[in-house]
């Protein structure tokens, strides 16, 4: 507790220091004095530089080699030294930076670019520092070896979720090195254990450092990005608003141990299997949500699906398109809630019968539906009252608005660099460390403005992950532009 005290005092002087440093009105500054203070800036301010983009872009690539390099696969995380690297990186252009260590070598940092509009509430962009394992034989090149080959960049990270921190870093740099002063503060916060659900990176950073975050109103996180088709160059710009949500639930049977030789009727592994047969035959409703329908709406449209995509509610109601439909899993997964069953365990000896036997099953509910009701469901499925249910992981469906001021920066940035490609605002069926800021009462996007193709998509939690160099450096200039939009004046 001390630590974090002490932490967070540092954090305190340290914004205080280079904000008087810079000559901006610290952060408790308020009325009058803050107009004046405000003008002051203004009339001092000179002219922005322009950004050398291609120079950006090399120091950009060679960023994210380096942070690749640094293995933070999760578990066991050890996101402490990326914290670091990413601190000193921001410290070198006289951004104030900091990071917290919530356990031993887990690590979150961040960091806050000052506007002058004190009024406006910030922008932080989140990013996460963990990553997946990788196995080597899988790939193609060493997988935490940030090897830049041909105009590519590879490894673990490159998109998922090292690539986009290095767009939101490289931009607040680009806009600090420029001169460009923006109404409000962009914050940049990179935590750990996302991977792992969160907790002793974002869930931390939320509970312990609220003072951090207390004049944000927007986040901007991975979930969403710039979607095209292979060989089709019409995009739109998918924004998650919402998430489906997970409700993961162990199963535990009991039941006579004994020889396998003499085995009775019923083991726990015997009613244990039984009614994960019944679960893995049921079927939940079929329920369109308004995010969901509109992404299809919008693909279809860009003729990147057919055209029953155009009014998906009433296409699905002809049982034929249905069951063509959800036989594809990701489609089955955007319009109902799921049950799979993931983790068995049970003896260890094949001549054993075990006492218990368990399984964990994976949940993933749509926004709206009530977490209660699908555990009575399976209670009802399992019908045994030798098997019993607990809850491992659920939390609160959270979506954030769709129409903010956020939003329609999105829409003016795809309206000027990407011929007007229409803004979707999506479900992701994936979970982000975005939930612990909506349960904030915070509006947060999955939207990181890079463009991925399906097989680049395919990299992330997959092998050979990578992001071309071009593409990295388009990211950086949209996200400058996108800030100089929302940090218009
Ligand atoms: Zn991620």
């Amino acid at each position: 507790m001390n630590l974090i005290r002490r932490r967070h005092l540092r954090w305190t002087i340290l914004l205080c220091a280079v904000a008087a440093a810079a000559g901006a009105s610290p952060a408790a500054a308020s009325g009058p004095q803050r107009r004046v203070e405000r003008e002051a800036v203004a009339v001092k301010a000179p002219q922005p530089k322009p950004i050398d983009y291609d120079k950006i872009t090399q120091e950009a690539t060679d960023l994210l080699s380096k942070y690749i390099q640094i293995n933070t696969t999760n578990p066991p995380g050890n996101e402490l030294d990326a914290a670091k690297f990413l601190k000193d990186k921001f410290l070198a252009d006289g951004i104030p930076a900091t990071t917290w260590e919530p356990l031993p070598g887990r690590g979150i940092v961040a960091a806050r670019l000052h506007g002058i509009g004190k009024h406006r509430k910030a922008l932080l962009l989140l990013s996460h520092m963990d990553v997946v394992p990788a196995d080597p034989k899988d790939w193609k090149v060493p997988p935490f070896s940030g090897e830049v080959k041909d105009g590519v960049i590879w490894g673990r990270g490159a998109i998922d979720d090292k690539g986009p921190a290095v767009v939101f870093l490289m931009s607040m740099l680009a806009i600090k090195r420029a001169g460009i002063l923006l109404d409000r503060d962009i914050v940049f916060v990179a935590t750990g254990d996302e991977e792992e659900g969160g907790r002793n990176g974002a869930g931390w950073f939320v509970e312990h450092q609220p003072s951090v975050f207390s004049d944000v109103g927007y986040v901007l996180n991975e979930g969403g990005g710039i979607r095209s088709e292979p060989n089709d160059h019409k995009t739109y710009y998918s924004v998650s608003v919402t998430e489906k949500t997970p409700l993961w639930v162990r199963i535990t049977a009991s039941g006579p141990s004994g020889h396998a030789s003499a085995p009775p009727a019923e083991t726990a592994v015997t009613k244990l299997v039984a009614a994960l047969q019944r679960i893995v035959e049921y079927r939940s409703p079929i329920r369109i949500i308004g995010p969901v329908e509109d992404e299809y709406h919008a693909k279809a449209e860009l003729s990147h699906g057919p055209k029953q995509w155009l009014d998906l509610i009433s296409s699905l109601k002809d049982p034929a398109y249905l069951k063509q439909f959800v036989s594809e899993p990701q489609q089955n997964a955007d319009v109902r809630d799921t049950i799979t069953p993931t983790v068995l365990q049970a003896s260890n000896k094949t001549n054993v019968i075990s006492a218990t036997a368990s399984a964990e099953l994976d949940c993933r509910l749509l926004p709206g539906s009530d977490p209660k009701a699908m555990l009575h469901t399976i209670n009802k499925l399992i019908d045994n009252k030798d098997l019993k249910t607990e809850v491992i992981l659920n939390f609160p469906p959270v979506s954030s608005p769709q129409k903010s001021e956020l939003m329609s920066a999105l829409q003016t940035l795809a309206r000027h660099l990407d011929k007007g490609a229409p803004v979707v605002p999506t479900m992701s069926i994936g979970f982000t460390d975005s939930h612990y800021f909506r349960q904030k009462d915070i509006t947060a996007y999955g939207f990181v403005p890079i463009q991925i193709t399906p097989e680049e998509a395919r990299g992330i939690h997959g092998a050979n992950e990578r992001i071309s160099v071009e593409e990295l450096g388009a990211g950086i200039r949209r996200m400058v532009d996108l800030l100089k939009i929302f940090g218009g004046r």
